[in-house]
């Protein structure tokens, strides 16, 4: 999968390099190239945000840098998507679903009060949010698309790694416990040292039932 990640603020992506996704970058999985929407601003100043129509609070992203930008990368394959508190909350479902199918995907990341509306109009741009909160910008909710996309690309995880984890079976996941066998007193549950794989299994699903149906019920009676 290729990526394009539009911002201002390029440097904050050093991040990504890191870890299993330092390690996909390196294995070329998936490809990141930061584009810095300021370097397509045609102001003397560079210049890349103004007053809002209107009034009001804050500036806005200027429609000229981010439409020369997304120009320079767009090709007739990419899904252009725009990283905002108003879009679609990321799940699960919407990360699989761009993993699987998505070969080329352009990411706006916003700073200030947002972007024109035109851009998102020209363009017919998605939306997408990571939560009903309000950050400063768009970088930190772009790394959490790409991280939990690049999950799901064939090679980045070991073979089975996203099969049983939280929302893949659509529960939450069970407790886990490693060595020792008992840490400051507390013992592991004896079922998960007896070797029966069928009880384990068994004790796993209740457990992420139970967990499921305190803390995420609506998990439940979804679909
Ligand atoms: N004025 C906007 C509003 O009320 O919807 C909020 C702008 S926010 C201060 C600046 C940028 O941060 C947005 O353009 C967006 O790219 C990003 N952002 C903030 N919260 C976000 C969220 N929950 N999900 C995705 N992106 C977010």
């Amino acid at each position: 999968m290729r990526l394009d990640i539009l911002t201002l603020f390029p440097e904050m992506f050093d991040n990504l390099k890191m870890s299993i996704i330092g390690r996909a970058l390196e294995n070329n999985l998936l490809t990141i190239n930061l584009v810095n929407i300021r370097d397509f601003s045609k102001d003397k100043h560079k210049k890349c945000d103004d007053y809002p129509f209107g009034g009001g609070a804050g500036m806005l992203m200027t429609p000229q840098p981010l439409y020369d930008a997304i120009m320079s990368v767009k090709t007739d394959d990419s899904e252009v998507v725009y990283m905002s508190p108003r879009g679609e909350t990321l799940t699960s479902k919407l990360v699989i679903s761009f993993a699987k199918n998505i070969k080329h995907l352009i990411i706006i990341c916003g700073h200030y009060e947002g972007i024109d509306q035109r851009i998102l109009d020209i363009f017919n741009i998605k939306e997408i949010s990571i939560g009903d909160y309000v950050l400063t910008g768009g970088e930190l909710p772009a790394m959490v698309l790409v991280d939990s996309v690049a999950r799901y690309i064939d090679g980045v995880l070991s073979e089975g790694s996203t099969d049983e984890e939280s929302f893949s079976t659509g529960l939450l996941e069970y407790p886990q416990y490693t060595r020792p066998a008992e840490f400051m007193g507390h013992k592991v549950p004896d079922v998960l040292i007896s070797g029966d794989h069928e009880k384990v299994r068994k004790w796993r699903y209740d457990e992420s039932l139970k967990l499921t149906k305190a803390r995420r019920p609506d998990l439940i009676k979804k679909d």
